[in-house]
């Protein structure tokens, strides 16, 4: 073990993971967290000088809570995350901690492990005990949320300190939103996410489970009822490859589709062999997942080159990356899918091209190009494609999708988070570019300051 104070300051005490090749056949989680010992050592190496903070949406007091730890007082560390993050266990489990891209060692060493430090001081904290909430009376507004993400779960959180009840609408019968029914339980836990909800709640907020906006209630009646609306909806519209032979079989899925029902207790089954077209973090979970549920092999294939793949370069990128590799999946670049085979109703495989990535006149990022003299074949049983979201919109009367501005496929906010509708905001997954839990929390943050301006408190 490293010696605070040592050459050793610049070298992250890494964190333990369970066996790959015995963490493959079950959900449990994965990563093994820090002792006291083992936060205490990795806390005191960070130096203070803050240069993480603007590398965190929510703007995190970074520093406060390491030095709260390193000094022992936990309790200190519990109330400095509560400031600015009501989600601390969820994202000191599965945050993409851009923040450790920003820390001043990440480029001389290691960067200070800031997302393990803060799920050991969550993990380790009773918040009903050790959480020190000042709540206003309350103020007789009513606020409603459409789904019960991060997004909803940090308007509540803030606005029921402020007075105002959220009445969140969830279609599904689980909070979480994509941390539920995206993100696959070896890398969360749901009691993890039980903790934080059921605190949320305890502050006054309510969840109505299984009532979907647009179809058991209409989203102009939510306008009606409350006094404002906060969309919330996420990216839940699978964008499909488009690839020939897909409508003849049932064997082949969207990623969304595919971790939700396993997320919601279905046994899929997934056969031997399983295909994932895509190269970000959900053709990752998706791949994980099919060896969890049984499959001998997995294989992702991605239309750009390793070194083009979403996220690479970030430390969260190469960690899953590395973790997805450990074990025993493949990834195969430079692939452009042309026909799922499929043979008196059975899918029997893959057919494709390889690409050949052209560089862009003028700069940009190269196009990968299939070189469509030369076919390829690969045997599958199940095929899955991690290819993208949208926002389903199907919620929203067609004279209010006329009104509301978008920002390409996303929501456009003002600086309060509301958007050009009066009185209604949004926030999360729906709104903004990076489609991360922090950047929701920073959303929802955003509009329950802007919709406690709105409601003059
Ligand atoms: C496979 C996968 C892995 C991921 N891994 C990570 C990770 O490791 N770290 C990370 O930071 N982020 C990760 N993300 C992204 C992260 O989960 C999202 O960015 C985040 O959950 C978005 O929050 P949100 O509140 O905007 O929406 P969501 O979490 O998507 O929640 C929206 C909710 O709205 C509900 N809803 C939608 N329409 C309606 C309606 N009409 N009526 C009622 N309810 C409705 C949905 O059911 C859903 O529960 C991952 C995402 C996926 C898909
Ligand atoms: S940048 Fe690194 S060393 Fe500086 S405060 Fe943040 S975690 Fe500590």
């Amino acid at each position: 073990m490293t010696v605070p104070g040592t050459l050793n300051k610049f070298k992250r005490l890494k964190i333990k993971q369970r066996d790959p090749n015995e963490r493959k056949n079950d959900f449990d989680m994965y990563m093994i967290p820090y002792t006291f010992e083992e936060v205490k050592i990795e806390a005191d190496r960070c130096l203070g000088c803050g240069l993480c903070v603007p590398g965190c949406p929510a703007r995190v007091n970074i520093p406060g809570y390491v030095r709260a730890i390193a000094d022992g007082d936990r309790e200190r560390g519990i109330n400095i995350l509560f400031k600015d993050l009501p989600l601390p266990q969820i994202c000191g489990t599965v945050c993409t901690h851009r923040c450790e891209d920003a820390c001043v060692f990440h480029n001389r060493g290691d960067a200070v492990a800031i997302r393990h430090i803060k799920r050991y001081i969550a993990e380790n904290s009773d918040y009903t005990r050790d959480v020190n909430i000042t709540k206003k009376a309350d103020t007789g507004k009513r606020v409603a949320a459409i789904g019960a993400g991060p997004a909803s779960l940090t308007i509540a959180y803030y606005l029921a300190l402020n007075g105002v009840h959220v009445d969140i609408y969830e279609k599904h019968k689980v909070p979480g939103g994509m941390m539920t029914i995206g993100i696959p339980r070896y890398r969360l836990s749901m009691d993890f996410i039980n903790k934080e909800v059921d605190f949320i709640l305890s502050l006054g907020a309510e969840i109505k489970y299984g009532v979907e906006v647009g179809k058991d209630i209409s989203f102009e009646d939510l306008m009606k009822q409350y006094d404002a609306v906060f969309i919330g909806a996420g990216n839940h519209n699978p964008r499909r490859t488009g690839t020939a032979g897909a409508e003849k079989t049932d064997r082949v899925m969207h990623a969304i589709e595919f971790l939700r029902r396993v997320a919601l207790g279905e046994k899929v089954d997934v056969g031997e062999k399983v295909i994932v077209i895509g190269g970000g973090f959900t053709a990752m979970d998706a791949a994980r997942t099919s060896l969890r549920l049984g499959a001998k092999k997995a294989s992702i294939y991605y239309r750009r080159r390793f070194e083009d793949r979403p996220s690479a370069g970030t430390s969260n990128g190469e960690e899953e990356y590395e973790e997805t590799v450990a074990e025993g999946i493949e990834f195969i670049w430079t692939v452009t899918p042309f026909e799922y085979v499929v043979e008196n109703g059975k899918l029997k495989g893959m057919k494709y091209w390889k690409n050949e990535m052209v560089e862009q006149e003028g700069g940009g990022r190269a196009k990968p190009v299939p070189m469509k003299d030369q076919e390829y074949f690969v045997e599958a049983d199940f095929i899955i494609e991690a290819t993208g979201q949208t926002v389903d919109f199907s919620f929203l009367p067609e004279h209010l999708k006329e009104k509301l501005e978008m920002n390409w496929n996303n929501i456009k906010v003002d600086g309060n988070g509301m958007t050009s509708i009066e009185g209604v905001f949004a926030g999360g997954d729906a709104v903004n570019g990076t489609k991360d839990i922090i950047s929701a929390v920073a959303d929802g943050k955003r509009a329950a300051k802007g919709i406690t301006k709105y409601l003059g408190l």
